[in-house]
């Protein structure tokens, strides 16, 4: 008997996006099959997930964890693989019918672009994909005729309410915001806080980078780009607005001024479903919203004074090429700083902003470009850190 179950390639099994993926696919094993797994330095918890899946391949990219790996699983018919290479390979194996990727950073652009290729559909959490290389990878997309389906929270929720509306074009899209751990405080307040604070998300319990991206905001501002590609908008047709409670996660707003909001409490394992899942919705039993639990939501406008990272990105969206990558990568070098207390959380914009106005700008990348404006901006900005 032929079977109907989707195959899946799950990039990034060990992290925040990774597990809740493995819940959603293990509630489902009549839909799903988990084919590969691969982590970056997690061997203990990929082994583990191995061993209960025996998915066709695994990859630990760091190569000084693949003795341990292949040790652990050598009675088991799984090959195993390692090195970043390997990542962005594996993901053309015929049996792949999704690749789930949930990869953070920069890392996870390679494996997305050779996924597309190889002509697989990707349900993509990795929105760094997106905001470094937008353009090719739309392009690509369209070229090899493969569906990008969100899992961001806000984007899988613009995604489920254009379902239906066909060619109807979209007016304008609000990304919701709950305004992260600094909701409302003040520049003097920002000045001494710590890793600790901004690691406390209110609503999402998420990895490290995309908290304190959270809490910077620029979380929304890579949103922007990302939904800039994933819905072919213009700067000014995006809105972003603060909603502390998470209900709305994003609005659609249309030509004759309908909206459309998708609602929900936050639990990321909604969307991941509906990425692997789609068109189909798949029975759950995800905790329902009881709208008298939250008799107020409430709506206010984002401080970009405050929050420079979101002025930064808008700047980014709208200056367009690898403006965008350069951001994303000075990013990158600027959270993995704070994470490690070499940086104050108000320095990140500052070392940022000046990354985008030192760095080469491109009009047109190709992806050596891209390549190239990454790391080019990484030492940029791990210069500035110096200083
Ligand atoms: P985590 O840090 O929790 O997990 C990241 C995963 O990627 C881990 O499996 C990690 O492996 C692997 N990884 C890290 N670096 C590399 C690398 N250089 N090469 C290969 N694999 C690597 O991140 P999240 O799950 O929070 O986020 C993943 C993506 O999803 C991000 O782009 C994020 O913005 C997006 N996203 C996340 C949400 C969330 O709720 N967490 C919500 C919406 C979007 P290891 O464990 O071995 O380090």
């Amino acid at each position: 008997m032929i079977s109907n179950k989707k195959h899946i390639a799950l990039l990034g099994s060990t992290g925040s996006i990774g597990t809740q993926a493995i819940d959603v696919i293990e509630n489902h094993p009549d839909e799903f099959k988990l084919e590969v797994l691969t982590a970056n330095k997690n061997a203990d918890l990929l082994i583990q997930q191995a061993i209960k899946f025996i998915p066709n391949s695994v990859v630990i990219a760091d190569e000084n964890k693949y003795n341990q790996v292949t040790d652990a699983l050598k009675k088991y018919p799984i090959k195993v693989y390692t090195g970043n290479k390997a990542i962005a390979q594996i993901v053309e194996i015929q049996t792949i019918d999704i690749v789930l990727n949930a990869i953070v950073g920069y890392a996870g652009l390679l494996p997305t672009i050779k996924a597309i290729e190889a002509g697989k559909h990707i349900a993509l959490a990795n929105k760094e994909t997106l905001v470094a290389a937008g353009e090719l990878i739309t392009k690509l997309a369209l070229q090899n005729k493969v569906n990008i389906i969100p899992v961001d929270s806000e984007h899988s929720a613009i995604f489920q309410c254009l379902v239906g509306e066909n060619n109807n074009p979209i007016e304008k899209i609000y990304l919701t915001s709950s305004g992260g751990p600094f909701r409302g405080k003040n520049i003097k307040y920002l000045q001494n806080v710590t890793k600790k604070q901004a690691l406390k998300h209110p609503n999402w319990n998420m990895g490290k980078k995309i908290t304190i991206d959270s809490a910077s905001l620029m979380n929304k501002g890579l949103e922007a780009i990302e939904a800039k590609w994933l819905f072919n908008l213009h700067a000014q047709q995006i809105d972003i607005i603060v909603h502390p409670q998470s209900i709305i996660h994003s609005i659609v707003q249309f030509q004759d001024g309908s909206m459309k909001a998708q609602m929900g409490l936050p639990d990321m394992k909604l969307p991941i479903q509906y990425a692997l899942s789609f068109p189909k919705r798949l029975k759950s039993n995800f905790n329902r919203l009881n709208f008298i639990d939250f008799p107020k939501l409430t709506f206010e406008k984002p401080n970009t004074e405050i929050f420079r990272n979101l002025a930064l990105s808008f700047d980014a969206l709208i200056k367009g090429g690898n403006m965008p990558c350069i951001l994303n990568a000075a990013n990158e070098v600027v959270v993995e700083a704070f994470l490690n207390d070499k940086v104050g959380f108000l320095e990140m914009p500052d070392i940022i902003e000046k990354t985008m106005q030192k760095a080469h700008f491109i009009a047109q990348p190709s992806y050596p470009d891209y390549v190239e404006s990454d790391k080019q901006a990484r030492q940029i900005a791990i210069s500035l850190l110096m200083k």
